[in-house]
């Protein structure tokens, strides 16, 4: 198992650390690494020809996953949203994708949305039959599974506090179930508008006596990918502070979170926070 190095961040009154998932792996980065370690040995194991997610143009997801699927010597596809990218040239993002062999496929954002339907998985099955469908994210139950060991024993004794960004919850949810029975709490940082982020979490983890966590809304900054001068400001200035690199959609928010609920006072005195960082570095150029 890969063991992420952890760097001060704050030391008194409190002490903010963060576990830097974006430096695992130099192409499979963050907690996209441990979302599709089991998925990816799960599709080896059952002889699978090849695996086909979903995802946005830019999505880390899909790019750690052509990563991953070269590496396994699996086929991918990759269905990208919005038929109208396939006039332009590809971004960055899918310009890495194509070269690490994976079948990019354009559908329009209406077909998108039928991603998680099953009459269209069904479809796409038939279609492919040996072919191992991951949902959008990676999010699955073997996802969660591996997300548990993005969290080790000696961060359960060393921290009250552990933070994450939520995009699917489902890196969270892993969290969650780690952290479950220990007296540190969880805090979910929503990348997202929508408040139903909570509700998937409870379905994740499938268990209603887990209290230790809590999701905050407050720092999506008018929702996914959205950004304000605010944001980008604390980004640079983080940076130029601490020479950590984070982008505007994940790490970023939840670390402009972090701050400005420690200058209110949200965590009691003495606090030991970990916050994780999640990685999505391959797209920042593109977005700030
Ligand atoms: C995908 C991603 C997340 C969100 O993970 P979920 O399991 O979908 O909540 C957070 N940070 C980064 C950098 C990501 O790429």
């Amino acid at each position: 198992m890969q063991n992420a190095p952890i760097q001060s961040i704050l030391t008194s009154p409190i002490t903010l650390d963060i576990k830097r998932l974006d430096l695992i792996d130099p192409f499979i980065s963050g907690n996209k690494f441990f979302k599709l370690k089991y998925n990816l040995s799960y599709a080896k194991e059952k002889q699978y020809q090849g695996v086909i997610s979903f995802g946005g143009a830019y999505s880390n997801h899909i790019h750690a996953l052509s990563y991953a699927c070269r590496y396994y010597q699996l086929e991918c596809l990759a269905i990208i949203r919005g038929d109208e990218l396939s006039h332009q040239p590809l971004n960055s993002t899918l310009t890495d994708v194509a070269r690490n062999g994976t079948q990019i496929k354009f559908i329009s954002r209406e077909q998108y949305r039928q991603r998680h339907h099953p009459d269209f998985l069904a479809q796409l099955q038939q279609a492919y039959p040996n072919y191992y469908i991951i949902p959008e994210g990676g999010s699955n139950e073997l996802a969660i599974q591996g997300c548990q060991e993005i969290i080790s024993t000696a961060d359960l004794a060393n921290y009250d506090w552990i933070c994450c960004a939520v995009g699917t919850g489902s890196t969270l949810a892993g969290i969650i179930q780690k952290t479950a029975h220990s007296h540190t709490q969880v805090l979910g940082f929503s990348a997202l508008k929508d408040h139903y982020l909570s509700e998937q979490i409870r379905l994740f983890i499938n268990d209603n006596r887990l209290q230790h966590w809590q999701m905050n809304y407050d720092y999506c900054c008018g929702g996914y990918a959205k950004t304000t001068p605010e944001l980008i400001q604390f980004i640079h200035h983080f940076e130029q502070n601490y020479h950590i690199p984070i982008e505007p959609i994940y790490t970023g928010k939840m670390l402009y979170g972090i701050f400005d609920l420690i200058q209110n006072d949200f965590f009691t005195a003495n606090s030991r926070i970990l916050a994780i960082h999640t990685g999505g570095l391959q797209a920042k150029m593109s977005l700030m």
